[in-house]
């Protein structure tokens, strides 16, 4: 028997009357059983937020919520095994990369919301109108309510948190949809709550699928009064039009096609190590991956050949893509990355064990070279261990074909020129530039895209901003 996993509710897990399997990438076994809420579950687990907001945890201070943000990050940490284990359970990723990316971060993530929630201030102004009347403004912030939050597979516990933390921060409940292929760390997470003392409602999962299923019911509910969504350009925009008739906030985090531009005045060895995490970390499925590297063409063929032999050295070490669907998309990719008349310079293929992991969906880890900026390999979201090389023989050529995506999230640039490092990071179109590094994150920065890539910022200050709304008072003087 495996374990099953249910929706919670208002403090109580409830079962769902339809199940679908929990399939571990690493070998297509299955891991855990997972209950679908119904459309009546998730009214319930909305009125359950609107109850706990109109009750104790909407007359909490802002002192209460930070101690208790630590205390759910204290809770995560005495349980830190078993959220590694969960997560690793779900995505295949190494137990090495939960236990230093996603798990650490899930917990950081509830410690800065506690930190920034009480440094953070509001706008006041003195006001003296023409006619002699003077005036003090000044805002108050308060909650949104219901806070609606769907998020992806890649980073499940990761991405989760950084919405649930800041939306707690500002004294919302939130009701979150995580993805079906990853819903045990969100489910763990309402354990960790419960050990934190948080009012029941706060935290409410529904577990199911997109359209027709919890992920709908949820985005085109009348009482939930902001989406925050992280996940595919397409599901955002669908997500957009089920929420319109009932307008309300929005913050969307979407898909991206990164751009890495290498200049030959690069730190050599710094640059390999950066782009290899760029393009293969968490076999490629982190939305800030870098798909397109633009090489100054005095570099190129050591560039290649270098990010080729990393490549080859991580591919044994490297987890599975996230599901058969998944894989089966990536390697559409890379056979059509043949049919656009690319050359394979390493991968392209399914790498084969031996063992159990046949089973399972690794893919190889994948540098193409010779497409023209046109194919649609270079175009779309591949979201897998793979990268195109193109050469370039100036500034401008790179800060143009960078930008030249319909997407805009993230970029990086290898130089050790600093004036040029300014000069090309100014001109990026992409929410985040990196300069020398890739993924160096700090949570109090906006956090974002441009295009394609989303709409609205989080982070710190901006996070605040989305989950809370700015009342201002006038106070004639
Ligand atoms: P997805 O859009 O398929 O699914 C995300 C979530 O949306 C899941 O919980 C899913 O069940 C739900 N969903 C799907 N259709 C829905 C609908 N019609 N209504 C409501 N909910 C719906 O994304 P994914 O495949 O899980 O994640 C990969 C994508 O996420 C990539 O495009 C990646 O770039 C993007 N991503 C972006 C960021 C960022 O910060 N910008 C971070 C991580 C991932």
């Amino acid at each position: 028997m495996v374990p099953q996993l249910d929706s919670f509710i208002g403090g109580r897990f409830r079962r769902g009357p339809r199940a679908f399997p929990d399939i571990h990438p690493v070998d297509g076994s299955t891991v855990a059983c997972v209950t679908e809420a119904t459309a009546d579950m998730v009214d319930e687990a909305v009125s359950a937020a609107r109850g706990a907001v109109a009750g104790d945890w909407g007359r909490t201070t802002v002192r209460e919520r930070a101690a208790a943000l630590h205390r759910i990050a204290d809770a995560i940490e005495a349980r830190f095994d078993e959220f590694v284990a969960r997560e690793v359970a779900d995505t295949g990723k190494p137990v090495a990369l939960a236990s230093r990316l996603d798990v650490p971060r899930a917990a950081a993530n509830f410690r800065i919301f506690a930190d920034v929630i009480k440094t953070a201030c509001v706008e006041s102004f003195h006001t003296e109108m023409p006619d002699g009347r003077a005036a003090l403004n000044y805002a108050v912030r308060k909650p949104l309510g219901v806070v609606g939050i769907i998020t992806p597979w890649n980073l499940p516990l990761l991405l989760l948190t950084w919405k649930v933390a800041p939306a707690l921060a500002c004294g919302n409940a939130v009701v979150v949809k995580p993805s079906e292929e990853t819903p045990w760390t969100a489910t763990l997470l309402a354990d960790a709550m419960r050990t934190a003392g948080i009012p029941d409602g706060v935290y409410n999962v529904v577990h199911g699928f997109g359209p027709g299923s919890a992920g709908e019911f949820l985005s085109s509910h009348p009482e939930i009064d902001a989406i925050t969504f992280t996940g595919e350009t397409r599901t955002g925009a669908a997500i957009m039009a089920a929420a319109a008739s009932t307008v309300k906030p929005l913050s969307f985090e979407l898909g991206g096609k990164n751009a890495a531009v290498v200049f030959a005045d690069c730190d050599f060895d710094e640059t390999i190590d950066g782009l290899a995490d760029a393009v293969f970390l968490n076999t490629g499925q982190v939305c800030l991956c870098a798909e397109r590297v633009y090489v100054e063409r005095a570099v190129f063929e050591h560039i290649v050949g270098a990010l080729k032999e990393r490549a080859e050295a991580l591919a044994p070490n490297l987890g599975p893509l996230i599901s058969a669907q998944h894989r089966e998309k990536v390697l559409s990719y890379y056979r059509l990355a043949r049919e656009e008349g690319a050359c394979v310079e390493t991968g392209g293929g399914v790498p084969q064990f031996g063992d159990r992991r046949d089973n399972g969906f690794f893919v190889e880890p994948t540098i193409l070279t010779g497409l023209p900026e046109s194919a649609r390999c270079v175009k779309e979201e591949i979201f897998g261990p793979v990268c195109h090389i193109a050469p370039f023989d100036s500034e401008d050529e790179a800060i143009a074909k960078a930008n030249d995506t319909l997407y805009g999230l993230a970029a990086s640039i290898w130089t050790s020129d600093l004036k040029r490092a300014h000069r090309v990071a100014a001109q990026m179109r992409a929410g985040i530039t990196w300069v020398n590094c890739w993924f160096l994150r700090d949570l109090r920065t906006p956090f974002g895209g441009v295009g394609l890539s989303g709409i609205g910022r989080e982070g710190g200050l901006h996070s605040l901003n989305f989950y809370s709304a700015l009342n201002n008072v006038c106070v004639k003087l």
